[in-house]
């Protein structure tokens, strides 16, 4: 029997455990679809504070690392997912990290060097001490960003790299101290001093250079990213793997490739939901959802009529702004808004404001509320996503499996994942009257049952579950590996 393919997925996010976006879902739910084709996926991430408690008592070992001045100890502790046999390590780290705020700029990059360093440890540690000697290293988003360069500059081991991006706005750009304190010397770093000002590092951008092979998660969102950060640091990363890519033997192999997210039905099925107030499934949706809904409705003091919500983070890319002048508009009487998320406080205070001046129609959750999340998502009737850009979005897959209809953006994965007229709607990004009209589009098919309940049926029979894009990652990893076997190793010091 030939043994499975072994990677190790590294990211900062993971659901349960600590989540605040789509990457602690896709944490979660992807190595559970690539262990049912048959990979062997063991997932590494940061310990933090906030989970002390759960997983204290799982310390299953340490080792020490050189970081800044002297020897720092980075504590393995072990846990499986929920239901599984999978298993989660995560590591410790000094100072503590403190999980808020990874996203911001500048925020936090020694933290997140340090974990870095310790997971490109972690990995002879492995083998040596549990027989288990991972083959692919699948990275995601800036917070991982440096283990491709930690692994050529700082080992001598020659494995390969994956690195999905995620989001490509936020890029964990800094002081190059960080090199410094990583002890990466001045000889190994020409390409970093060469890509930005000579004081900064872009840790994504790191990545994108360093891996083997680059992804992100959808399609649309790989051709977008391609021209349209011409004006950003980030541009000369990805175009320099751009000409990496017109200049080697590699050829297509070096472009940016999209996989779709896909969605956990274990975790996002109506049928089987805790968290709502009735459960339900395609056979009963029409009473599911109207119970649900009342139930809604009444613990939020709001009148039965068509229901749309907003769930994500507050922050400029989900165009809340662009939503909140597209109500000034309309007569926001005809129809009820329910808000849940949390972020940037001016986003959250507006909100606030726009809840007060519309108190029996519209209301603002500011919180990051998982229960809340899932009643909104079974009662409400549409669910409006705004953003001004998306790299694969989850919330409008969530929405409808639970007959919620997507109200969105014509951009990246919201492009990919939704048709327009047939299980949602789709409206030019960025504008304030195609949003108002597209709102105005949902009232009408309210109104005429049966259009409604025919895109309501296509929604909720839409199939979002990884099993396509698994077999998408699993040809991945396996060509990374293959056209690393041909490549000479990088050995360099220890
Ligand atoms: P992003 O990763 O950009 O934040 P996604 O649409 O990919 O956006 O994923 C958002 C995930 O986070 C979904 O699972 C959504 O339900 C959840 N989520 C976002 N904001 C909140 C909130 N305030 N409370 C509960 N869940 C939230």
């Amino acid at each position: 029997m030939i043994d499975a393919l072994k990677v190790l997925m590294t990211g900062y996010e993971l659901d349960p455990f600590f989540k605040r976006g789509g990457l602690g879902d896709v944490m979660a739910s992807l190595p559970k679809a690539l262990v049912n084709i048959g990979i062997d996926v063991r997932v590494v991430v940061p310990y933090y504070q906030i989970i002390r408690s759960e997983i204290e008592e799982e310390r299953i070992g340490q080792f020490f690392i050189h970081f800044g001045k002297g020897e720092e100890e980075v504590g393995i502790y072990k846990k499986y997912f929920p239901n599984t046999k999978i298993i989660a390590y995560f590591l410790s780290n000094k100072p503590n990290l403190s999980y808020i705020n990874t996203r911001g700029r500048n925020k936090k990059i020694d933290q997140f060097a340090f974990f870095d360093l310790a997971v490109a440890h972690f990995i002879p540690w492995l083998s040596k001490n549990v027989s288990w000697k991972p083959q692919v290293i699948h990275c995601n988003d800036w917070q991982t960003s440096l283990i491709p360069l930690i692994l050529k500059r700082k080992t001598s081991l020659s494995l390969p790299t994956l690195l999905t991006i995620h989001n490509l706005n936020y890029q964990g750009r800094g002081s190059l101290k960080v090199l410094d304190i990583l002890h990466i010397k001045d000889e190994d770093t020409k390409e970093i001093k060469r890509g930005t000002p000579v004081t900064e590092i872009n840790i994504l951008g790191e990545g994108i250079i360093h891996a083997s092979r680059v992804s992100t998660v959808s399609p649309s969102y790989a051709k977008e990213i391609v021209g349209s950060y011409n004006h950003s640091p980030i541009h000369y990363f990805l175009t320099r793997r751009e000409k990496a890519s017109l200049d080697s033997a590699q050829g297509k192999k070096d472009e940016v490739l999209g996989i779709l997210n896909g969605i956990d039905y274990e975790t996002w099925n109506p049928k089987i939901d805790n968290f709502i107030f009735h459960k339900y499934d395609q056979d009963n949706w029409e009473e599911g959802k109207k119970n649900n809904k009342e139930d809604l409705l009444k613990i939020l003091f709001l009148d039965n009529k068509p229901t749309f919500c907003f769930i994500g983070r507050m922050a400029w890319q989900k165009g809340i702004d662009i939503l909140i002048k597209a109500l000034k508009r309309m007569k926001v009487s005809d129809f009820n808004l329910i808000f849940l998320g949390s972020g940037t406080p001016v986003i959250e205070k507006s909100v606030l404001r726009i809840a007060k001046n519309f108190p029996s129609n519209i209301k603002t959750i500011v919180a990051y509320d998982e229960e809340m999340a899932h009643k909104l998502y079974a009662g409400s009737d549409f669910i409006i996503i705004p953003s001004r850009y998306e790299p694969c979005g989850l919330i409008q897959m969530v929405a409808m499996k639970y007959g919620t209809l997507p109200i969105a953006s014509k951009t990246g994965g919201l492009k990919d994942s939704i048709s327009n007229g047939e299980n949602g709607i789709l409206f030019e990004k960025n504008s304030v009257p195609k949003l108002s009209k597209a709102i105005k589009e949902a009232l009408t098919i309210y109104k005429s049952k049966e259009h409604l309940k025919t895109m309501i049926v296509n929604a909720m029979r839409k199939d979002f579950s990884w099993d396509k894009s698994a077999v998408l990652y699993k040809k991945l990893y396996e060509d990374i590996l293959k056209s690393n076997s041909k490549d000479i190793p990088v050995k360099l010091n220890p």
